[in-house]
């Protein structure tokens, strides 16, 4: 992964220290002395993330935070603030600033790598997000609701695993006030609760009583439905080695007792975000490759897909020497439906058309919509004397039974087919799918509602 990080103190020594233990980690760097720089550094060249030193002369890191946090153009750039003193209440104003995260000088290793890459790969995300916002708007499409909501990170629903009932209490009181939280004491138990539920992160402490935490953590890395859960532990201070092994198995982030209220909240926060974050862009991603292949009338593939799935077949056809035929279906006088019924009518004729389509064909069969009341079917390991004995099926199954239109009424619809096969090694997807539609125009002069086939 390589993030920019921007690195903000006034003092040169803190700057170089934080520079080459990112530098060593394969991180871009980019430094700052002064709020102003920062700000500066920001809206023109941009970062992944902003390591924001708090006390600096002039222009603080609270006054940087809040001023990154009011740009549209800045405030999806993630700042973690790096506070000299151990001080909640820093933490408190920082969060008030809109702060992502925090980090204590002297700044412990571990903690700037975790930290780092948890927010860069947030920040990752959100570009995405936005990326795709920015396509759908240019599409003519609204804002999606639901990426505002995923951009708070709240209401997300969190399993605590901790057996010692008074943590979990303290714990559950603070974090209720934004997520929405389940305690469980066993581990073997969550570990049955985690995939009946949808859960957004799962917290679990490294102090069970009798058992290992990180056993639990590797076991849910390993389990399809639950691998890409964020996990987030509690340890003790001076767990060191527990920690590593917990972050190379896949936990995405800790939480050092005794626990910080408002870096926990701060922590929460990230997992939740980035959860919503990935699921969205997942189940967009479906959306997207559904809309892109197919019609949205029909719900059968589109144009678009026909070509290129016709160019797989034709070399399929090919290696394996097998046949393969293709029929074009044009509805007869069509427009005069519309004329005469309206243009809703016409839809519904053009569904209960591909609803027949679908009903005439075999699996393997692939139907398109080539768009207005054109179709194609590609029927792979089918001659031309099977194919004619679909095509007359199907212009039996339009011509035999009237069409149902809302309103009670009935129309007799026909439709005239071409089909034709393909002829050998010579033979290109585009010559198949040209003699069909000759075949066809054949069909419509002789007199339509007749299949033809190409006498080639
Ligand atoms: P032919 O028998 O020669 O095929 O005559 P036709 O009227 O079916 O063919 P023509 O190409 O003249 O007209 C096709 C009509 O299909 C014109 C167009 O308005 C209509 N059409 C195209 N797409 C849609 C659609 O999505 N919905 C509806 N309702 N009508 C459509
Ligand atoms: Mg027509
Ligand atoms: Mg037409």
């Amino acid at each position: 992964m390589t993030a920019r990080v921007l690195v903000v103190d006034d003092i040169e020594a803190n700057v170089k220290l934080l520079e080459a233990r990112l530098t060593v980690e394969y991180f871009e760097t980019l430094t700052a002395r002064s709020g102003e720089e920062a700000l500066q550094i920001c809206t023109s060249e941009g970062a992944d993330v902003v390591l924001l030193d708090v006390m600096m002369p002039g222009m603080d890191g609270f006054e940087v935070c809040r001023r990154l946090k009011s740009d549209p153009k800045t405030q999806h750039i993630p700042v973690i603030m790096v506070t000299a003193l151990d001080q909640p209440s820093d933490k408190v104003q920082g969060l008030e600033a809109g702060a992502d995260d925090f980090l204590t000088k002297p700044v412990d290793d571990i903690a700037l790598i975790t930290r780092v890459k948890n927010l860069s790969r947030l920040k990752t995300l959100s570009d995405e997000m936005l990326m795709r916002a920015s396509t759908s708007e240019q599409m003519g499409m609204g804002p999606d609701p639901s990426a505002s909501g995923a951009q708070a990170g709240l209401g997300g629903k969190i399993l605590l695993v901790e057996d010692h009932e008074r943590s979990a209490q303290r714990m559950v009181e603070t974090l209720c006030t934004e997520q929405s939280i389940d305690v469980e004491s066993d581990p073997q138990q969550a570990l049955i609760k985690l995939p009946e539920s949808d859960y957004d992160l799962l917290m679990v402490s490294l102090s069970l009583s009798g058992t290992d935490g990180l056993r639990l953590c590797s076991q849910v890395r390993s389990l399809d439905r639950i691998r890409h859960l964020p996990i987030l532990i509690i340890t003790e201070p001076g767990e060191d080695a527990r920690l590593l092994r917990g972050l190379e198995m896949g936990v995405n982030d800790y939480l050092v007792r005794p626990i910080d209220k408002n870096e926990m909240l701060a922590r929460v926060k990230t997992q939740i975000k980035r959860k919503r974050y990935s699921d969205l862009l997942r189940s967009r991603l479906e959306e997207n490759v559904e809309m892109a292949i197919t019609d949205p009338l029909t719900g059968l593939y589109n144009r678009r897909y026909m070509e290129g799935h016709l160019k797989t077949l034709v070399d399929e056809a090919v290696q394996r020497g097998k046949p393969l035929s293709l029929l074009v279906a044009d509805i007869d006088f069509f427009k005069s439906v519309n004329d005469t019924h309206g243009h809703d009518a016409g839809d519904e004729v053009l569904k209960d058309f591909s609803e027949r389509i679908r009903q005439n064909i075999r699996g393997i069969d692939l139907a398109c919509r080539l768009g207005g009341e054109e179709f194609v079917v590609m029927m792979p390991d089918t001659d031309l004397t099977k194919a004619y004995v679909v095509a007359e099926r199907l212009r039996q199954c339009i011509a035999e039974k009237p069409f149902q239109l809302s309103g009670d009424k009935q129309i007799q619809i026909t439709a005239s087919v071409g089909i034709a096969s393909h002829e050998g090694v010579e033979d290109t997807p585009d010559a198949l799918l040209k003699r069909s539609d000759q075949a066809l125009y054949c069909a419509k002069r002789d007199g339509r509602n007749r299949v033809v086939a190409d006498a080639a």
